[in-house]
């Protein structure tokens, strides 16, 4: 049996960088195709020529690509497609699924108006609209005609939703869609609509601010013959205190988590999530989201950001990241901080850090500590923790050290002894050494710092104290 290979598409706008909820519809289209062996396509709705900019096109695809989210088709950009729109207008007119209107601007608003006074819906009276048997006005002098579409007047448009579920319109309700201005130029959803017919697609998830424009696209692609792809509507993203997803909650832009130092692997997880499940399971890898991801269980309702599973995810996929991969990643951020990840066994150091980050910012920041030239500890410090019995520890820890295997096992080994030796406690010993051979007071074990920072750099601070 052979079946129609499924087809999705993501299809932002260039107007800004892309965000948290545009990253989650593409996701979950990306999945989907992803699910069915299908097709992903990337395409550009660029046709808003004041708003949209390359540089939001590029922070488009890095975004996409930092996600790992590669489209198998496009990307395709809709300004490149113009003829194609062109052509099919003048199909169109030529099939009579559309016709030129010569009303004006004007005169649509005080139609609009006429109808708002008659308490109905505001709407374009269908003046130019050609009728078997209807006269038309004459054409006003110079006027250049927009094309609206010959929307059906009778009946409903329904699509069973594949995640609202049936949803319903009176065609009576939806006005002759402007499908080409006066210059020409194709609109918004006429170009959608030409593109989904044209680029196969048999499945459409998007936001659900386009449900209103979804009877209007299906009526226009069954005027032209194309098959109606299915559609599922997602609901919005909310912010931690119910409000729509902005600015006010912290980062929107993907780009953003890049350089806050959450991991893709993370981001995706995570953003899958938000108005999607596979039974409690809160942690899964991307293969796994492409082997369950199902439209069924998509929420029909809104979902809430919330940064505190975001880090606890990010915090699980540090833990279990392989050390070397860690450290490659960790690297340029240790850099940007004027460390030197070559100065200390990187992939060790995250080794010992991991645990306790919860992002990669985070991971740099603790691991400068073996990545900074060394700064003696302040005044202060010193005279507050080496002491002169603490001095004498220290000795006695150095001298010692000259037979000690250097690994954690064998400096915890030696720890104990001068402890035991000298009848003192752990904080004792362990601060005036993290005093001495780091300059501070807090660092992760001891016993694992000093293993890390080497035998012959641990007994040279020692000796400068
Ligand atoms: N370009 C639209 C947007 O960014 C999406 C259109 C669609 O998915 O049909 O909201």
């Amino acid at each position: 049996m052979t079946s129609t290979p499924i087809r999705t598409r993501f299809a932002p706008s260039p107007t800004g960088f892309l965000h948290l909820g545009g990253a989650r519809t593409a996701l979950f289209s990306w999945a989907f195709a992803r699910h069915n062996q299908g097709v992903f396509v990337l395409r550009i709705e660029d046709t808003d020529l004041e708003r949209s900019t390359p540089e939001a096109v590029q922070a488009i695809l890095d975004s996409m690509d930092w996600l790992g989210m590669q489209p198998d088709e496009g990307p395709f950009y809709q300004m490149q497609r113009m003829d194609r729109y062109r052509e099919v207008i003048a199909q169109m007119l030529k099939a009579g699924t559309a016709y030129h209107c010569y009303s004006s601007p004007e005169e649509v608003e005080q139609m609009r108006e006429a109808a708002r006074a008659k308490g109905l819906k505001p709407r374009y009276d269908g003046t130019w609209r050609p009728e078997p048997g209807k006269t038309l006005p004459p054409i006003p002098e110079g006027r250049k005609p927009v094309v609206r579409f010959k929307n059906p007047l009778e009946g409903s448009t329904s699509w069973n939703d594949m995640v609202k579920g049936p949803i319903s319109f009176e065609n009576g309700e939806l006005d002759d869609l402007i499908i080409a201005r006066p210059d020409g130029t194709p609109t918004y959803n006429f170009c959608v609509v030409v593109d989904d017919w044209d680029m196969g697609m048999t499945h459409i998830l998007r936001g659900d601010d386009h449900v209103n424009n979804t009877p209007r696209q299906i009526n226009i692609l069954r005027a032209l013959g194309a098959t109606v792809p299915e559609y599922g509507h997602v609901p919005m993203i909310l912010g931690p205190d119910g409000e729509k997803l902005s600015k006010r909650h912290g980062a929107v832009n993907v780009m953003e988590y890049d350089a806050q130092g959450y991991l893709p692997e993370a981001m995706i997880n995570y953003l899958s999530r938000l108005g999607w499940s596979h039974g409690d399971d809160e942690l899964f890898t991307r293969e796994q989201l492409v082997q369950w991801f199902d439209t069924d269980h998509l929420s029909k309702s809104a979902s809430q950001w919330d940064p505190k599973k975001l880090n606890w995810v990010n915090a699980h996929y540090i833990k279990q990241m392989d050390n070397a991969e860690l450290a490659a990643r960790v690297a340029p951020r240790i850099e940007k901080r004027g460390g030197n990840p070559a100065a200390t066994d990187l992939p060790a150091a995250m080794g010992l850090l991991k645990d306790r980050a919860e992002t990669l910012e985070q991971l740099a920041e603790s691991a400068m500590l073996f990545c900074k030239p060394f700064t003696p500890a302040p005044a202060e410090l010193v005279e507050q923790h080496l002491t002169p019995a603490a001095r004498e520890a220290l000795a006695d820890f150095a001298q010692r050290a000259a037979d000690t295997d250097w690994t954690r096992e064998g400096i915890t080994a030696l720890i104990k002894a001068v402890l035991a030796d000298r009848g003192l406690k752990m904080p004792q010993l362990a601060i005036p050494l993290r005093v001495a051979v780091v300059g501070q007071t807090q660092t992760p074990a001891v016993d694992a710092v000093l293993a890390l920072i080497g035998k012959d750099t641990v007994l040279q601070r020692l000796g400068a104290i």
